[in-house]
Parts: C-alpha cells; structure tokens; sequence
C-alpha cells in the first residue's frame, strides 16, 4: 500500500470514529434573563434525543463568511425530547455571544454536537452535592435534573456575584433539590464559609459524589475535600477550543492521571473530568 493510500485510510478511519454532526437549527426564542444572561432555545431534529448532561455544542455565532472564525462551545442547559430543542443559558460576554445575543425567533443557528464526554451518574448513589459557580450552572443544570429523575437526593450550592445574579434556585427547588444560594455581596461565597459548609453537608447528607464547574477557586477546594473524605468528583472544564472535535488540538490541558501528568483534550476526553484529575498552577 502507498503512504498516501495509507494517509487517505488514516483520514477515512478517523472521520467514521469522530462521528460529527452539524445541524441547521431553528431559534424558538433568545431571551434575557437577567442583565447578563440570555436563555435560548433551538429547535432541531433528531439531537435532544442523544445529547447528555455535561455535553456541549459548538455554535456560529456569526456568519461564516464575516466571523467569528471559531465557535463557540456552549452546554447543553436543558434537552426537551419531544419538541426537538435544545436550550442553552449564556453569559453575553464577547465578540461571539454578543452575536448570539442578536439572533430572534426564526432565526437559523449552525451547531455542532452533542460533543464531549458528560457527567456519569452512578446508580447506587444517593445523594450528590453540586457547587455551581455562575454561570457554571447551565452546565450542571440537567445533570440535576437526571439525579432527580432517579430519586437521588441532590443538594445544590449556587454561587455567584450577587443575589440578581443567582440562576435556577427557584427552577432546582421544584425539582426537588435542596438550594443554598451564596454571593459575593453578602459574603457567603467566600471559599473558607463554602469549604465549612460543604463539608458539614458531606458529614450531614452522607454524600456520594461531588459535581462542579464554573470556578478554579472552587473546583481547587472541591478537588481537596474529594481527597481527603475519599469521594469520588467530577468537574465541567472550560478551555477556549477551535475545533471542538479533537482534531486541533488547542485546549489541551495537563491533568494527573494515575499518578502521570497527561496532556488531554477538553473538547475530546471532557469536557467532564474526574475531580481528582484536574491540575492548577
Ligand atoms: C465545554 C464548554 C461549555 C461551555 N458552556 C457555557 C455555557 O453553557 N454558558 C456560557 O455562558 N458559557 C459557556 N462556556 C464558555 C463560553 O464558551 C465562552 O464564554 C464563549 O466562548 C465566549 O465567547 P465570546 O466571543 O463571547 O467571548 P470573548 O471573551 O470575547 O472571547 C475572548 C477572546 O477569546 C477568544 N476566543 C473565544 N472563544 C474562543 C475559542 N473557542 N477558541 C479560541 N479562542 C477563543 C476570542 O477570539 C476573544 O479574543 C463554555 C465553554 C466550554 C469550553
């Protein structure tokens, strides 16, 4: 076989294992939540059925031939099934989701996913404790409500700036979750009263798992009690990524793996890692 037959199967073998998919969607509707957030929901066939807590999608945000070059990554907030959509929760911030921001219902979005590998729930758990930094809670948003779904008891810390800025409380409530909300403002998140606090709902609770995303700081702390109460964690990275499917290799990051440092991708082997595995200068 010539090397470049050789190089043309390599090529073949990797798209068949990437399995990509990109999808035209339909915005239902874009709205604000607050004076940062917007809650957007796309229609699309065929995606909500196979996208799982923890995945995300890569978004243009912009036109193709005008930029962003790059997509955005985005998690997925909420999957409904039955009505084909996807819902996303989002920090307008920049250049690319100040473009989001604009898109109205009817609009098209161009996405690509579900990506990534998600949360795991273990079925003899049963009770979980989830710490959300902003806006870190769309992320474990549906997470929260599969461990409801299977009558796990879940108790949430939302964390955030100040109270305006608290997502979900009301929306994790009727799921059944027990909420703590924390702020900056009143200074309650502040990360000696959080580590009190979530290791008294450790000891209380009889907690199974941790779950984390939106925060070093916290995910740092959250790491460390995992340790040393011999916890299993999981924790939702964020790195900058162009690709998204592994392929560029941009937001690879140094983890600890079975006492070796390893360079793994977000997009491909996250964006859910082990708690344990995270690693911060
Ligand atoms: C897996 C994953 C899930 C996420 N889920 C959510 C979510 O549910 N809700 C939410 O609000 N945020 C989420 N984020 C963060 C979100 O992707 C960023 O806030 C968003 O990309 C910011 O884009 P921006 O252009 O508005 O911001 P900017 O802050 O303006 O971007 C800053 C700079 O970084 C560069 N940059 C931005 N994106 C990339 C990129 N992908 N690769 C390389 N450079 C880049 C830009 O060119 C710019 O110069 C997630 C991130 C990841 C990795």
């Amino acid at each position: 076989m010539s090397q470049r037959t050789e190089v043309r199967r390599a090529i073949e073998v990797e798209r068949q294992a990437i399995d990509v998919r990109q999808a035209i969607g339909v915005v239902v509707s874009n709205d604000w939540v607050n004076d940062r957030y917007k809650h957007m929901t796309v229609c699309v066939p065929g995606l909500a059925q196979v996208s799982q807590p923890g995945q995300f999608f890569h978004l243009l945000c912009g036109v193709a031939s005008a930029g962003p070059l790059l997509r955005r990554p985005m998690s997925v907030y909420k999957m409904d099934p039955l009505r084909n959509e996807i819902h996303f929760l989002y920090h307008v911030k920049g250049e690319g989701t100040q473009l989001l921001a604009q898109r109205q219902g009817g609009d098209p979005l161009d996405l690509v996913g579900p990506l990534g590998q998600g949360f795991t729930l273990n079925s003899r758990w049963h009770r979980v404790l989830v710490v959300a930094r902003g806006v870190g809670m769309a992320t474990l948003a549906p997470l929260v409500a599969v461990a409801r779904r299977r009558e796990m008891a879940v108790d949430v810390i939302l964390s955030a700036r100040t109270p305006r800025d608290i997502l979900g409380a009301r929306e994790f409530a009727a799921m059944g979750a027990h909420v703590f909300p924390v702020t900056d403002e009143d200074g309650s998140s502040d990360l000696a009263t959080l580590q009190s606090r979530v290791e008294a709902l450790v000891d209380q609770g009889q907690t199974d798992a941790l779950f984390t995303c939106g925060s070093a700081r916290l995910t740092r702390m959250l790491r460390d009690v995992a340790i040393r109460r011999g916890l299993p964690g999981q924790v939702a990275v964020e790195e900058h990524m162009a690709c998204g499917i592994g392929m560029c290799q941009g937001c690879t990051r140094v983890f600890r793996r079975d006492g070796k440092d390893v360079h793994l991708r977000v997009c491909q082997e996250g964006p859910v890692f082990p708690l344990e595995e995270v690693v911060y200068p």
